[in-house]
């Protein structure tokens, strides 16, 4: 028996601060939005306590809260939010063709890809206890906790010497382990890194594991992998900064993406080069990686998706 193809006008793939603001967007301007959570209902910020920069929010709130509250708002106009993830696309022709959960299929006239990124950690089991207790993997999003506190960063690229500056301003010193004995980041940013006097580079170190009471973050176990010492650091910060993961794998070969995977956005839009295919959040931003500006382009996309609809409208209607 062939199962019925469901239609939509618009599809949202991912429930993080993107999916959910294009969700109450396309809602509210009549596209009857579907919207697939995903496997992490409610997006990165589900997995933090405290979110004390979104806008809105006077006295700060947690991350699953905040995610309830975008999830309420995005129902509340008539979003029909549904749990599954989406297991492949076909952009070959319109309409579009997304496949659930590896067994539905739905066309879709536009699809909002919000899918976000994943941040890499080390593999310890110590940098997971302490995960949100004194272990991060955003400065931005938690430098403030730290603020004239010692902490250590991991990392040699671009992002890690961004973050060790960002919280060399904020902490007291700066620990910044580099498992080679240079850096990745440019020139540049190494120069920046080299000349803030706070930061204190440890090369050819490693982190060993996160030293904790239970409850917070210590102390960080490091050791140099060239002559295997161990040494202790006193540190009520480790943030990990070796990169993101965008979550891009079911799109290789119908969208563009850069060399790490990120998906590819006319610059001021969200236009992806599929036309009817946009893309907004951390899956298309490796700089700026935050909550307001990932909810930011969510926005953009459902007003490029419905702007994309009307024209699609006028298109028929001169034909006629
Ligand atoms: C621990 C932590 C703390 C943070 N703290 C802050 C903070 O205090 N302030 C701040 O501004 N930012 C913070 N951030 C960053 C912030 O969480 C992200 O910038 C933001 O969540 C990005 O939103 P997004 O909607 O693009 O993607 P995400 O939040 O990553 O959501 C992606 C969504 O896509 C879904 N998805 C993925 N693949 C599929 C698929 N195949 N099918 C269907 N759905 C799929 C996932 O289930 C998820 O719902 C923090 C991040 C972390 C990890």
């Amino acid at each position: 028996m062939s199962q019925e193809i469901e239609h939509v006008q618009c599809l949202i793939i991912g429930s993080g601060p993107a999916g959910y603001t294009a969700a109450i967007y396309a809602s509210r301007a009549d596209l009857k939005p579907v919207l697939y959570t995903g496997m992490e209902a409610g997006g990165q910020l589900t997995q933090t306590t405290e979110v004390d920069n979104f806008p809105g929010y006077p006295n700060g709130v947690t991350g699953p809260e905040m995610m309830e509250d975008l999830r309420k708002q995005a129902e509340r106009f008539g979003t029909d939010i549904r749990f599954g993830y989406v297991s492949s696309v076909d952009f070959s022709s319109l309409p579009h063709k997304v496949v659930v959960d590896e067994v539905k299929t739905i066309t879709a006239d536009t699809v909002i890809i919000s899918t976000g990124a994943t941040a890499k950690w080390l593999g310890l089991p110590s940098e997971q206890q302490y995960n949100g207790f004194g272990v991060s993997a955003c400065a931005v999003c938690d430098g403030f906790f730290f603020k004239g506190q010692d902490v250590a960063i991991v990392g040699a690229g671009d992002t890690a010497a961004e973050e060790a500056t960002y919280l060399a301003k904020l902490c007291k010193k700066v620990y910044m382990l580099v498992r080679r004995d240079e850096f990745r980041a440019s020139k540049a940013m190494v120069h920046r890194v080299l000349n803030t006097a706070n930061i204190e580079v440890i090369y050819n170190t490693e982190a060993k594991e996160v030293l904790g009471n239970g409850k917070n973050v210590t102390g960080l176990r490091t050791i140099n992998n060239q002559t295997g010492e161990e040494t202790d650091l006193e540190v009520e910060g480790f943030f990990v900064a070796i990169g993101h993961k965008p979550n891009t794998e079911i799109f290789k070969g119908w969208l563009e993406m850069d060399e790490t995977g990120y998906l590819k956005t006319i610059p001021g839009t969200t236009k992806t080069n599929v036309e009817g295919v946009f893309a907004c959040g951390d899956v298309q931003d490796h700089y700026y990686r935050q909550a307001v500006t990932a909810a930011g382009s969510g926005c953009m996309a459902a007003l490029d998706a419905e702007r994309y609809l009307a024209a699609k409208e006028d298109e028929v209607k001169v034909s006629i």
